[in-house]
């Protein structure tokens, strides 16, 4: 039976913009009568069309999961369901993506195909959240459409107070500025950590990211508890002939103005000859010059991580970045990946032992400070643990030269035993 279209003349406006509207998306499933989500999505625009008019929002909360998990489900009960009855339970499922997310087209077929059996056919790929989100679900539907993409190989993804799904960036497969396998990285530690994100018990949310290098295209290092960013320790990888190419195509003004001068650290300046010169020393491994000249400049051999803890913006402290916990570890062995592992896991009992409700990583160490923080986790203090660049060049260095030779002496006793 045809059902009766409700009028949108305000969410009408919305498609009269440039850009691509989810109106136009939404009345595109509406219109479909042969599919049983076409009431449900037609229900939903009235609804919202009532939102803009009466300017209230009129989704609650409750209780939905599927057996075995307390999380990975969003619900959301209509309040005017007396009204728009068809779409009076909403739900939303989190699917954890694989890592790097790549699919094919055969996977994303099936997912559609569950989605039009079970839900509103509305899919968003990917949130912020890192998620697959499988939006607009009755709350019977969910058991067996968790089987049908559990049986896919699929498993949902993390809400509220616990481990909440992870991403990492495309990584090695697709980019040549990896520095480590990020996939791998990511699947050894949230494998790990699976029983807190499907049975949420932590004082608050908890994030790993993984980030291939500092570009960090899944923004780690400020929206994660636990990044982690592949780097390099050696000297950056110099193509002096096609840097010469550059030169001549941006003329020496132009790579001055685009290269050199963009270097936070002044590391890089153009000999006379057309040829770069790099003070790997004084490099901040940026990413900026390998961005730039991408035929010319990579990454150096000896790559590995940097690990930064408590990013998250925006926290009821402010803004943070994350900071320094490991400044650059190696990953070359599966023991380097299983020392990730086992520091990731660390880090997360400490916060499961020490954070106060509703606190964040970057906001519990910034509460008991970061020495704490270090004994409790076990990493010895290093220098280089930096929670942001300097940015005033008048710094006192009194007493400078013996503190790093006290930390120098730390650290060759460490290593002799
Ligand atoms: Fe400078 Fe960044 Fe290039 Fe390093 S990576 S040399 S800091 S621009």
């Amino acid at each position: 039976m045809a059902t009766k279209k409700h009028d949108t003349p305000l969410l009408d406006q919305l498609e009269s913009g440039p850009w691509p509207s989810f109106i136009t998306g939404l009345k595109h499933l509406a219109s479909d009568e042969d599919q049983q989500y076409a009431p449900m999505v037609n229900s939903l625009l009235g609804q919202l069309e009532h939102s803009y008019e009466t300017r209230k929002g009129y989704w609650k909360g409750g209780t939905v999961g599927v057996r075995g998990y307390g999380a990975g489900i969003i619900p959301r009960f209509s309040e005017v369901s007396s009204k728009f009855p068809e779409s009076k339970e909403f739900h939303t499922m989190r699917v954890m993506p694989p890592a790097g997310m790549h699919y094919d087209t055969k996977v994303l077929r099936e997912l559609c195909d569950v989605w039009e059996k079970y839900g509103s056919g509305l899919i968003a790929l990917h949130g912020q959240s890192g998620d697959i989100m499988m939006q607009g679900i009755s709350s019977e539907n969910v058991q067996p459409a968790f089987d049908e993409m559990n049986e896919m190989g699929f498993d949902l993804g993390g809400a509220g107070a616990g481990v909440r799904t992870s991403m990492s960036c495309v990584g090695a497969a697709r980019c040549e500025q990896s520095c480590y396998d990020e996939a791998k990285a990511m699947r050894m530690v949230i494998n790990n950590m699976l029983d807190d994100m499907h049975r949420p018990s932590l004082p608050y949310k908890f994030k790993a990211k993984f980030s291939g290098c500092a570009n960090d295209c899944v923004n780690a290092s400020h929206r994660s508890d636990f990044a982690v960013l592949g780097t390099w320790k050696d000297d950056i990888k110099v193509k002096q002939d096609e840097i010469k190419k550059i030169v001549e195509t941006l003329g020496r003004k132009g790579f001055n103005d685009q290269v050199v001068n963009m270097c936070p650290t002044r590391a890089l300046s153009l000999n006379d000859d057309d040829t770069l010169e790099i003070d790997n020393e004084s490099c901040v491994k940026c990413m900026h010059c390998i961005n730039v000249c991408t035929k010319a400049l990579s990454v150096g051999d000896e790559k590995g991580v940097t690990i930064l803890v408590g990013g998250k913006r925006t926290l009821k402290i402010g803004d943070l970045m994350g900071t320094v916990l490991i400044p650059f570890h190696k990953m070359d062995s599966e023991e380097d990946y299983e020392w990730l592992v086992e520091l990731s896991e660390n880090v997360l009992e400490f916060f499961a032992d020490n954070a106060l409700e509703h606190e964040r990583t970057g906001e519990m160490i910034e509460r008991i400070g970061l020495v704490n923080f270090l004994e409790g986790v076990g990493v010895d203090v290093d220098p280089n643990m930096v929670t942001h660049p300097r940015t005033s060049s008048y710094v006192r260095m009194d007493d400078w030269d013996e503190e790093v030779a006290k930390w120098n002496k730390r650290k060759g006793t460490a290593a002799a035993e």
